[in-house]
């Protein structure tokens, strides 16, 4: 059945063919059938069809693409934020915490958990994301969590190398060779990308480029945790490696953007984070001006930022990261889809998904301009 979405004030394509960056339509209609977009155009030219919803001078976006989340974990850390606002550093150790109330969670726990962000997403406006593993850390978890993130989207990432589990404590290296043997064995069916998390306590370079080869050599693309605690060779490797995404970027070297500047890998910028550590924020402007391709993404997840509004990691973009309401709304969108190699979301144009947010605001600028405000008000989404 068609559905023609009509008298929209303000449209968001994000579509080359139409304009640059978020190349935006006024007085425009789209037409929706069977999941796909296959018209769209100006409002006073519109085709009839099986149904209409007017939008009444509304602005309507693409579905936001979280190209970064971790929703497979059990429990809670409002503690540790709560210690960590009161002035205690953040560290990458806290991550072990979840990994123990992960492994001994129940499959219907870990759906329903993950489910249940998912379903907050989806009503913020999130029609595709990303799931990593990370929080099994055993050939069987990491496994299961694949298995389980499956079910929510065809975008997952193995993430076994997420940290170090305690019974590796003293075998860093024995660790490495489960991650790139057994574990990539199992987790392997499940999983889209593989990752790694290179930073100071976590995994170093050379680990890191054995993991990602590995997981090359399995089928599985690239990406990267780099930056985050300070800077990292892991931003470069993630470049040399043809990496579709190096994720938080909060700590770069002058080389460090200008590889991102030169290459395809898209620099994803995890602004809850740093708000949720008390961070400095990334720059956004410094790599815009480099020329490299920007994505905003929640990272949602229980210890460093467990919030799954793409709108408030717009608004904190805005504010702090020296990026312009157009520019922090085609990284939320566009840019999450080129993180994760996608054509046919983060866009409005004939053939792609059918995945719009009608926003109840005039224009996207209210994303950072009423910031913390319920501001979508419908999701068309194909799934
Ligand atoms: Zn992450």
């Amino acid at each position: 059945m068609s559905t023609l979405i009509s008298t929209i004030g303000l449209l968001v394509t994000n579509d080359p063919a139409v304009g640059e960056g978020t190349a935006e339509l006024r007085d425009a209609a789209v037409v929706i059938d069977n999941g796909a977009i296959v018209w769209v155009g100006p409002s006073a030219q519109a085709p009839a069809a099986d149904e209409r919803i007017d939008v009444d001078g509304a602005c309507v976006i693409p579905g936001f693409v979280d190209s970064h989340s971790h929703l497979m974990f059990a429990g809670d850390r409002a503690d540790e934020f709560e210690y960590r606002m009161a002035g205690r550093p953040y560290t990458a150790g806290g991550i072990r915490r979840t990994v123990g109330l992960t492994r001994s969670a129940s499959d219907e726990q870990l759906r329903a958990n993950a489910q249940h962000v998912r379903a907050e997403m989806r009503a913020q406006g999130t029609t595709t994301l990303e799931i990593k593993s990370g929080y099994g850390l055993t050939v069987d978890d990491e496994a299961r969590s694949l298995r389980l993130a499956r079910e929510i989207t065809p975008e997952t990432t193995y993430l076994g190398a997420h940290v170090v589990p305690a019974e590796f404590a003293d075998d860093t290296a024995g660790y490495v060779a489960l991650v790139t043997g057994a574990m990539l064995d199992a987790a392997a069916p499940h999983a889209r990308w593989i990752d790694v998390f290179c930073e100071t306590g976590a995994f170093d370079v050379d680990q890191a480029r054995a993991i990602l080869e590995a997981g090359a050599a399995r089928g599985l693309g690239a990406r990267m945790h780099a930056g985050q605690l300070g800077e990292s060779a892991g931003v470069q490797l993630a470049v040399e490696l043809g990496a579709a995404s190096v994720d938080h970027c909060t700590f770069l070297s002058d080389a460090d953007v200008a590889a991102l500047g030169s290459g395809d890998t898209v620099a994803t910028l995890l602004p809850g984070v740093e708000f949720s550590t008390r961070q400095p924020y990334p720059d956004a402007r410094r790599l815009l001006e480099a020329g490299a391709t920007v994505a905003l993404a929640t990272d949602c997840n229980p210890g460093s930022s467990f919030t799954s509004s793409m709108a408030f990691c717009i608004a904190v973009a805005v504010r702090d990261m020296r990026m312009t309401p157009a520019e922090a709304l085609w990284a939320a969108t566009a840019g999450g889809a080129r993180a994760l190699r996608r054509d046919d979301v983060g866009v409005v144009r004939v053939g792609a998904r059918a995945d719009l947010v009608v926003l109840d605001a005039p224009s996207y600028v209210h994303l950072a301009y009423r910031p913390g405000v319920p501001l979508v008000r419908q999701v068309l989404s194909r799934d």
